[in-house]
């Protein structure tokens, strides 16, 4: 069997492989604690359900635009009118396949072999495999200080005659940092100056806590739409609970929009039919779901800090938005990915190591869970790293005793 170069240099999805590990213990009965999700569990909107029902049971599920039926156009423009103070037209928005496929044709339509594309960490795992699907060099930058906030001098100092593009996700998968008004001002203009694409990718841009909200990048361009370089990425994935409808878009340029256009009707034709209706719905429909799930993951959060906070050796930076939080864990002498393993093995807590968001030594934990489910995972993973925690605990209906602290 042979195998291209390209395919063999991909790694596979760590969280996909833990979540396929937490799914064949639960299978054996055993009480998994699942910190390690990407998705609430809230319930789809009525709205998007009603009119995915309907289209099926009209029996004419057929193909539709590349780019998107005009209706779910036309609620993604009046979308960016009312959350990003921003007129477009549909020559400029793409729907895809998810916020993933959004992001997969958008690197092949501006990507060309070698050319780099910069990636703040934390970052996203799939950023740097898809920069490589498209043979780009991902070139990832951390931070001096190690913090969470991207600085623009850290980005200039990575920036090369190579540089095709930057991307940013704020608030941020794996930290949950909002990333700041001044440094998203700074990097717009360098953008612009320097004719480097910024792709934002804002699919958690309503899940921000404490009373702030989002600030989108368009505020800081002096650029027409058509000539300014940010591209915007969004779906209804996380904010809806959509995940397995797969729907997500892009807003763009004109001239990028209709080369992706046509890499996309060459690849996959359009976007699912029932879940592009389904999104209209959503859109469309009575939106205070999505202030429901902001509010009840700001209290998850400050549950899991409170928690986590009592745990010895453990740093953690209080996220503004997003369900997840990237505690340090580099006290405990471990690498991520053996800690990871450690606690699923001791303590059925199922957790991502650090490492695959360039983070190593540190954990993402996910809060769209249950309070139940955050304190109790949070109280097991105490139990077998930290030593001033009580030598003894139930999981499920089984008494453990630490015997290596
Ligand atoms: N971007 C980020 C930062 C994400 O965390 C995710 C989902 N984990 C996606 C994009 C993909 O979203 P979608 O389900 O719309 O493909």
């Amino acid at each position: 069997m042979s195998i291209s170069q390209l395919a063999r240099s991909i790694a596979d999805s760590p969280t996909l492989r833990l979540n396929e590990q937490a799914r064949l213990l639960r299978e054996k009965g055993e009480p998994v604690i699942h910190l390690g999700a990407g998705e609430p569990k809230s319930k789809v909107p009525m709205e998007a359900i009603r009119s995915a029902a309907a289209q099926v049971m009209t029996g004419e599920v057929r193909y539709t635009p590349t780019d998107g039926i005009p209706e779910l156009k036309k609620a993604i423009l009046r979308y960016m009118e009312e959350n990003y103070g921003k007129v477009v037209g549909p020559q400029n928005v793409i729907v895809s396949g998810g916020a993933k496929q959004a992001l997969s044709v958008l690197l092949t339509v501006l990507v060309n072999p070698q050319d780099e594309v910069i990636i703040t960490a934390p970052y996203w795992v799939s950023y740097p495999e898809m920069v490589k699907l498209v043979y780009g060099v991902p070139v990832i930058v951390h931070s001096e200080d190690g913090r969470f906030q991207p600085r623009v001098q850290d980005i200039k100092a990575a920036v090369s005659s190579y540089t095709k593009a930057i991307i940013v996700n704020s608030p941020n998968n794996p930290s949950g940092a909002v990333y700041s008004e001044d440094f998203m001002a700074e990097l717009v203009e360098f953008c612009e100056q320097k004719g480097i694409y910024l792709i934002t990718d804002d699919i958690y841009h309503k899940l921000i806590f404490d009373g702030k909200s989002f600030v989108p990048a368009y505020r800081f361009t002096k650029k027409d739409f058509e000539d300014s370089k940010l591209i915007v990425i969004n779906g209804v994935s996380k904010l809806y609970a959509m995940t397995g409808f797969r729907i997500g878009w892009t807003v763009a340029p004109k001239k990028i929009v209709e080369v992706m256009v046509n890499v996309q009707a060459q690849t996959t034709s359009c976007p699912s039919t029932v879940s592009q209706v389904a999104s209209v719905g959503a859109l469309n429909g009575i939106q205070s779901g999505v202030e429901s799930l902001r509010y009840m993951l700001q209290n998850n959060r400050d549950i899991m800090v409170q928690e986590l906070k009592t745990i010895d050796g453990v740093h953690i930076d209080k996220p503004g938005g997003t369900f997840y939080c990237l505690p340090d864990f580099r006290a405990f002498g471990k690498s991520s990915v053996e800690l990871c393993e450690f606690l699923l093995k001791k303590v059925l807590v199922v957790t991502v190591p650090g490492k695959e968001f360039g983070m190593e030594g540190y954990l993402r934990l996910s809060y769209c869970g249950t309070v139940k489910e955050i304190t109790e995972g949070v109280a097991r993973i105490k139990w077998a790293i930290d030593p001033t925690a009580p030598n003894e605990i139930f999981i499920g209906d089984r008494k453990l005793v630490r015997d290596w602290l």
